[in-house]
């Protein structure tokens, strides 16, 4: 898989374990107050990371964003 992917986030779903923070602490933050996930930053990531995200939040609330279909440039390589 390759490109990029971007991700949406179905609130009423989270059960705001933070696996989403830990991982993308720049795209998602758990609200204390409210115990649900945002997304706070822009949630396009590699298509490779994207999808292991989606894998890694347990109750389904990360989606990949099929209603967009970006064509971001690619970001330089920072190595
Ligand atoms: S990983 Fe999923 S369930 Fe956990 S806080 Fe993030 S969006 Fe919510």
């Amino acid at each position: 898989m390759t490109g990029w992917t971007r991700l949406g986030l179905d609130v009423s779903r989270c059960v705001g374990v933070g696996q989403c923070e830990l991982l993308e602490p720049d795209l998602f933050r758990v609200d204390d107050d409210t115990g649900t996930a945002t997304i706070v930053g822009e949630p396009e990531l590699p298509s490779q990371r994207a999808k292991a995200i989606v894998d890694q939040c347990p109750s389904g609330a990360i989606q990949i964003d099929n209603n967009i279909n970006p064509t971001l440039p690619k970001l330089p390589d920072t190595d």
